[in-house]
């Protein structure tokens, strides 16, 4: 017995991604038939450029096809090597593409309710062969960006954010993509601003765009010259169109988004045992994700249990960052993968769950989720 509650008929997945229509997908795409140029730098992946730096609110801009390739090219763009400091409660790609640098991931543990790398921590993990601190604003909940700059600048080290969840964040009205010395951005479909596959690197410094848009098509500079061991990373036309078509829905999907945030909260915070990422003073949201944390002494379940009890309901959450990086068995034996360095992490870790978030998400289903949640809690 369920009590009166009842499955979903059809699955309820954690994200969908923005899907345009498809007649202005195809209106667009005739643009590039026409010019008959499909990638390096067509018109519409200019256009894109264009209208990314207005909306991020950031002076430049390099896209790639992907958010991966975006954060290798960052490192080497840098010349980062050694050691990097970063955080293990974050996406397979952030640890992965130091790796892919021949660089050494040190995991510092992260603050307990922010679930980003804590800055008091960091200091203790430097070493004569740190070069950056790798920050992930996870949920798109901005890291300590300020706190994070003083300890850079005191140890000359660089600073590279993985901003893959931080589209469109601002903090005090300043773009996200303008702390550090280079900040990633993913368009993959599972984000709220997509090409399907995609990225992009925002940075501060205009002259290190010449470096980065070499190193993403080759090194090649000319028809004579190739002056750098570059790779291919370059967004096409297609995915430019794509995004140029999104990029006009973000908006509308941002005010659906906050009615269905604003929903959850309200029909959570009742529950005992649930809690929210913080809201922070002076932040505009992502709206990225909708994850809580489950403290099972006070819910009266696990949230494995809860993962798993809601799937038989047709509702698909993800654990999202389980497991931590620190143990991916690439990464286990490292010194500063000790789960003794990371009790906030390993505590988050057991605690977190993504419900479905986007725009469709009707609000009379996300009504009959926290019922369900509830139903979960008691039974
Ligand atoms: C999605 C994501 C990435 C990877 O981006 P891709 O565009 O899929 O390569 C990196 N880091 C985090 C935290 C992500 O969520």
């Amino acid at each position: 017995m369920k009590n009166t509650i009842v499955e979903f008929d059809e699955p309820i997945f954690v994200t969908r991604p923005l899907m345009p229509e498809l007649n202005e997908v195809v209106e667009k795409l005739k643009e590039v038939w026409d010019a008959k140029w499909l990638t390096n730098n067509g018109k519409q992946h200019q256009s894109l450029e264009d209208k990314l730096m207005d909306y991020l609110k950031v002076p430049s801009l390099s896209l790639f096809n992907n958010g991966t390739i975006a954060l290798i090219i960052a490192c080497q763009s840098l010349r980062i090597s050694g050691e990097v400091i970063t955080t293990p409660f974050t996406f397979a790609a952030t640890p992965h593409i130091l790796a892919w640098n021949d660089i050494n991931p040190i995991f510092c543990d992260i603050d307990p309710l922010t679930m980003n790398i804590d800055p008091d921590k960091i200091e203790s993990m430097i070493t004569p062969k740190t070069t950056a601190i790798l920050g992930v604003h996870v949920f798109g909940t901005p890291c300590d960006v300020f706190k994070i700059q003083e300890i850079a600048n005191q140890y000359g080290l660089k600073v590279i954010y993985d901003a893959a969840h931080a589209f469109g964040v601002e903090v005090d009205g300043k773009g996200i993509g303008n702390f550090g010395d280079i900040t990633m951005f993913s368009f993959h479909a599972t984000k709220l601003f997509h090409t399907a596959e995609g990225g992009a690197l925002t940075y501060g410094d205009k002259h290190l765009k010449n470096r980065i848009d070499l190193l993403k098509n080759f090194g090649i500079k000319n028809e004579n010259e190739v002056v750098m061991p570059g790779i291919n990373g370059k967004m096409n036309e297609m995915q430019a169109s794509l995004g140029l078509v999104v990029l006009d829905l973000v908006e509308e999907e941002r005010i659906k988004r906050e009615k269905i945030r604003c929903l959850y909260r309200e029909l959570l915070s009742e529950i005992e045992g649930i809690s929210f990422v913080p809201e922070l003073e002076g932040v505009k949201s992502s709206l990225q994700y909708f994850p809580i944390r489950i403290n099972e002494n006070k819910f009266g379940k696990s949230r494995d249990f809860v993962y798993e009890e809601l799937k038989k309901y047709n509702i698909f959450t993800r654990k999202y960052f389980y497991p931590l990086c620190s143990d991916y068995p690439c990464y286990s034996q490292l010194p500063s993968a000790s789960s003794y360095n990371l009790p906030n992490s390993h505590q988050v870790v057991k605690e977190i769950l993504t419900l479905p978030f986007f725009g469709d998400l009707d609000l009379d289903k996300v009504e009959s989720i926290c019922e369900i949640l509830k139903v979960i809690k008691i039974r």
